[in-house]
């Protein structure tokens, strides 16, 4: 096809990682974004073996595993008891897969460098409303401006994108009832595994988690994403009773995260994320392509969203790499990605209540039955492949390969953090 000249709005995971992808197959691209400053929003994340095959397919595994921290395993334990509920490890199945925990910021300033590097142009500072399709399409700002026309729009605004109204099928998020008060704190680790996501619950309706996540950069600290679910709807009545009957019960669960609680002085340093559910039957229309969270959002449950992003961006690049036209390219993006997107999307609505939810049935559930039958195989390798994002294979389709795991024979991929 020949070289595009294409609108990304955006600059989150999903919009950073095509403009490097179309970039680098020889397109014009603009990426529009509303923060003045392009920022990251939020704590931490996990990076799974499907993610980080596509950081190393833009040459970015190097940057990214040496601010990370690496994760084998993911253990949950009811709090009152210490009963193990939930024990997944990569290494269940063969390969040598890890998930990689990061900082947002992390994550945000490799993908940002590497667009500076490239010399991509970015808009800051520009809230886009809508969308104007004629024979090309054009962005239409906020402050009346058109931006365009261009060949190619890509939706990587989020779950709260404005643009996919512009489509028939505009599918929008349905709020969950749960959400989570996250911070980043210090990494103070004195009984806590730098390798593993460590979760504690009470009932469904707590679920505290602490997640080591490297440093934000080079020579910084070593940092936890912290996190403690919650309803958006008691936050007015957890705030009024204090910061200190917050702690107190949080430590009354998991008394070893006095460590982080203790560099919590006031409610300011917990972010609220609310959570949203929804998939989009078409991410796509005319002149227009919708990727990430915009195209299907979910709560982290599976931790899953920002590695299906930078999916959806390997995916529209390979769709535009090997089509004959937009049109074209638009729906093979879209068919590469279905079944993927709507498998974990269908897991992340069902396995959610699990852990966040009102009620003792699940929970119950959860603790006597699922634990124990996870341990009986194949479980323990289908979980493990749960967690990758790989129960249903990514990458074929997209014409991706995943990277080899096996460092020993790669000693260039030995610079993680922790
Ligand atoms: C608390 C929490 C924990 C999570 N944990 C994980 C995890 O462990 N693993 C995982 O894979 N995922 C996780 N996720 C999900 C992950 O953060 C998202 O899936 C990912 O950020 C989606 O990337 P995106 O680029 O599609 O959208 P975003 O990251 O939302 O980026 C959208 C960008 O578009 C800009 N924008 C929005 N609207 C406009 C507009 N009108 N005009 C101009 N610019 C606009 C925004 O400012 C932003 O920069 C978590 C999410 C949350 C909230």
């Amino acid at each position: 096809m020949p070289d595009l000249d294409i609108a990304i709005a955006g600059a989150g995971p999903a919009g950073l990682a095509t403009a490097l992808y179309l970039r680098r197959a020889g397109h014009k691209v603009t990426i529009f974004e509303r923060f003045e400053e392009p920022k990251p929003v939020g704590s931490g994340l996990i990076l799974q073996p499907t993610g980080l095959s596509v950081l190393a397919d833009l040459g970015l595994l190097d940057d990214i595993l040496a601010l990370g921290s690496r994760i084998e395993r993911l253990h949950g334990a009811d709090a009152s008891t210490g009963r193990t509920v939930l024990a997944v490890r990569y290494d269940a199945q063969p390969g040598g897969r890890f998930g990689l925990a990061v900082h947002r910021a992390a994550l945000f300033g490799v993908l940002f460098r590497a667009a500076q590097r490239q010399g991509i142009a970015i808009e800051t500072g520009v809230e886009i409303e809508t969308l104007e399709v004629g024979e090309r399409a054009s962005l239409v700002l906020d402050t009346g401006r058109k931006a365009g026309p261009f060949d190619l729009v890509v939706d990587a605004s989020g779950s709260r994108s404005k643009l996919r109204r512009c489509l028939n099928d505009p599918a929008e998020p349905r709020p969950l009832t749960y959400g989570a008060f996250w911070a980043s704190l210090g990494w103070r680790g004195e009984g806590f595994d730098e390798n593993a996501l460590l979760q504690r619950y009470d009932k469904a309706s707590v679920m505290i988690g602490v997640l080591p996540i490297g440093r934000p950069q080079l020579g910084a600290e070593k940092m936890a994403a912290f996190f403690w679910s919650l309803k958006p709807a008691d936050v007015e009545q957890v705030r009024k009773a204090g910061l200190d009957a917050w702690k107190a019960r949080l430590i009354a669960l998991w008394p070893e995260c006095e460590a982080f609680t203790s560099q919590i002085d006031s409610f300011d340093q917990l972010s609220l994320a609310r959570y949203g559910h929804h998939t989009m039957k078409l991410p796509a229309g005319r002149r227009l392509a919708v990727i990430g969270d915009a195209a299907h959002s979910t709560s982290p449950q599976l931790g899953q969203g920002a590695n299906m992003a930078l999916l959806d961006a390997a995916a529209l690049s390979h769709a535009l790499a090997q089509a004959g036209d937009v049109e074209a390219a638009l729906e093979a993006y879209a068919k590469a990605r279905r079944w993927h997107v709507r498998i974990f999307q269908a897991l992340s609505l069902a396995l959610t209540p699990f852990y966040q939810s009102d009620g003792a049935m699940l929970p119950f559930f959860r603790d006597r039955l699922v634990a124990t039958i996870a341990k009986v195989p194949p479980l323990p390798g289908v979980l493990a492949s749960m967690v990758a994002g790989t129960l249903v294979d990514p990458f074929r389709r997209i014409g991706l390969a995943e990277v080899q795991w096996d460092f020993g024979q790669n000693p260039g991929h030995d610079t993680i953090a922790s």
